[in-house]
C-alpha cells in the first residue's frame, strides 16, 4: 500500500510517497512559491538526484497536479499511475477540541477544520486548500487528516486551562492545545519499542527541540502536559519565538514603543527567542560558533534556552512522579550534543546519569545516551512525522 503524505503551507506544499509495508520513502519533494512568480517543484526519487521543475503554479491544485505528474513521470517517476496511491494523509495543524485522533475526511470533518481557522489562521486555510486540491485530483481516493493538536487532547483539564474568566474557555475556546503532537506520539512509540516495553507501562518526557520547541509529559502513551499552549508561541525559548512570558509585558511595550498588537505579535514570533537575545542567528550551529568565539550574548541565548527546557522537565518530573525515559528529538535534540548535556547537567540526584562520551558521538540516530546504571534512560530518537502520518492514514483506510 502506497500513501501520499501532504503538508500544505500557504505558498508551499511538501510531500512524501511512502510504501507502508516497507516504510520506505519512494519519493519526496516540495512545491515552492505557489501563486507567486518563480514557482518550482523539487522532486527527489529515492536513491536518485533531485530534479527541479520550474513551471508556474497559480494555486495548490496546480501544485498537486505537478506532484502527481512527477510521481508518474517516465523518467523520474516512482509509480506507473495514480491508481497506485491508496490514500492521502494530510498534516492539519489545528483540530481544536473536535479531534483527539486522526480521521477520514468527509464534509463534516472539513467543516470542523474550517471552524478551527480562527485558532490557526496561517495554517488551517492552506491545509484545507491542500485537501480540496487532492480531492479534485484524485477522486475516490480516501483522504485522512492527522492533527498536530490531537495527541494532546488527553491532557487533564487542570493542565490545559488558563486562569482567565471561565467564559473565555466556553465561548472563545481559549485553552492550551499543544502542538508537535504527531512527533511526540511517534517518538514515544519508538522509545517504547527500543526499550522493548509497552508504551502503556512507561512514563516519559519527550523534548522536541527544533526551530519550534515543545516538551511533553507522557504517561502510559498519553500526553498529560505539554509546553506549547493556545498557540505555538508559548513554552520554552525558541529560535525566533519568545516562549512564555509575563503577559503584562505586552501592554507595557505597546505603551512605551507606540506599537500595535500586530507589531508586537510579530516581534514575539519572529524577532525574539535566541535570535532576539543573541542578535546573531536563530540557528544553534551559528550560536555555538559565536559563543565559542567569545560572543557573550550568543552564550546567554544558549543558556536561556537550556534553562527554559530544564524548567519544563523539572515540572513534568513532579507531575509524572518520576520517569522511565527522557527523549530528545528534532534538529537540536538529535544533533546538538552540548545542549543535551547542559539540559541534564547535575540531575544525578534524580537517577539520571548521562554517558557523556556516548552523547558526544550521537547524531541523528536512535540511541540510549545514559549509563548502564542510570535509573532513567536518556535517549535520542529522530522524529519522523511523515511516517507517522502515513501509518495513521494506512490504519484508517485498511
Ligand atoms: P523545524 O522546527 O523547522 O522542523 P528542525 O527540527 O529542523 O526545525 O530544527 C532546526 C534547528 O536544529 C536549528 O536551530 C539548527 O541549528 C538545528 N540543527 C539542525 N541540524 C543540525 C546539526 N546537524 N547540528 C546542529 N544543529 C542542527
Amino acid at each position: 500500500m502506497k500513501i501520499l503524505v501532504i503538508n500544505a503551507g500557504s505558498s508551499s506544499l511538501k510531500y512524501q510517497l511512502i510504501d507502508i509495508e516497507t516504510e520506505d520513502v519512494l519519493a519526496k519533494g516540495q512545491c515552492e512559491r505557489i501563486g507567486i512568480d518563480g514557482s518550482q517543484l523539487k522532486h527527489t526519487p529515492a536513491g536518485k538526484e533531485a530534479v527541479i521543475i520550474k513551471k508556474p503554479m497559480k494555486d495548490h491544485a496546480d501544485a498537486i497536479a505537478m506532484v502527481l505528474a512527477a510521481l508518474t513521470d517516465a523518467e523520474h517517476g516512482v509509480i506507473r499511475d495514480m491508481s497506485e496511491i491508496s490514500a492521502v494523509g494530510h498534516r492539519v495543524v489545528h483540530g481544536g477540541e473536535f479531534f483527539s485522533k486522526s480521521v477520514v475526511i468527509d464534509d463534516n470533518v472539513k467543516k470542523a477544520i474550517d471552524q478551527c481557522v480562527p485558532l490557526a489562521p496561517l495554517h488551517n486555510p492552506p491545509n484545507l486548500i491542500g485537501i480540496d486540491a487532492c480531492e479534485k485530483a484524485m477522486p475516490g481516493v480516501p483522504q485522512v487528516a492527522v492533527f498536530d493538536t490531537a495527541f494532546h487532547q488527553t491532557m487533564p483539564q487542570v493542565a490545559y486551562m488558563y486562569a482567565l474568566p471561565y467564559r473565555y474557555y466556553e465561548e472563545d475556546k481559549i485553552r492550551r492545545y499543544g502542538f508537535h503532537g504527531t512527533s511526540h506520539k511517534y517518538v514515544a512509540a519508538k522509545t517504547a519499542k527500543l526499550l522493548g516495553k509497552d508504551v502503556k507501562d512507561l512514563k516519559m518526557i519527550t523534548c522536541h527541540l527544533g526551530n519550534g520547541s515543545s516538551i511533553t509529559a507522557i504517561d502510559g502513551g498519553k500526553s498529560v502536559a505539554t509546553s506549547m499552549g493556545f498557540t505555538p508561541l508559548a513554552g520554552t525559548v525558541m529560535g525566533t519565538r519568545s516562549g512564555s512570558l509575563d503577559p503584562a509585558i505586552i501592554k507595557y511595550i505597546a505603551d512605551k514603543e507606540h506599537m500595535d498588537l500586530a507589531q508586537i505579535d510579530n516581534v514575539l514570533n519572529k524577532e525574539s527567542g535566541v535570535l532576539g537575545i543573541s542578535g546573531v542567528s536563530s540557528d544553534f550551529r551559528d550560536l555555538e560558533a559565536a559563543a565559542n568565539e567569545g560572543n557573550k550574548r550568543a552564550e546567554l541565548a544558549l543558556d536561556m534556552f537550556v534553562y527554559s527546557v530544564r524548567k519544563y522537565i523539572g515540572m513534568y518530573l513532579m507531575q509524572l512522579g518520576g520517569v522511565d525515559a527522557i527523549v530528545f528529538t528534532a534538529g537540536i535534540g538529535e544533533n546538538t550534543a552540548s545542549m543535551r548535556a547542559d539540559i541534564l547537567e547535575g540531575t544525578e540526584f534524580l537517577g539520571i546519569e548521562m554517558d557523556l562520551e556516548k552523547n558526544k558521538t550521537i547524531r541523528g540516530v536512535d540511541a540510549v545516551i545514559s549509563t548502564e546504571n542510570s535509573k532513567v534512560k536518556v535517549m535520542v530518537v529522530p522524529t519522523n512525522e511523515e511516517l507517522m502520518i502515513a501509518r495513521e492514514t494506512a490504519e484508517l483506510v485498511k
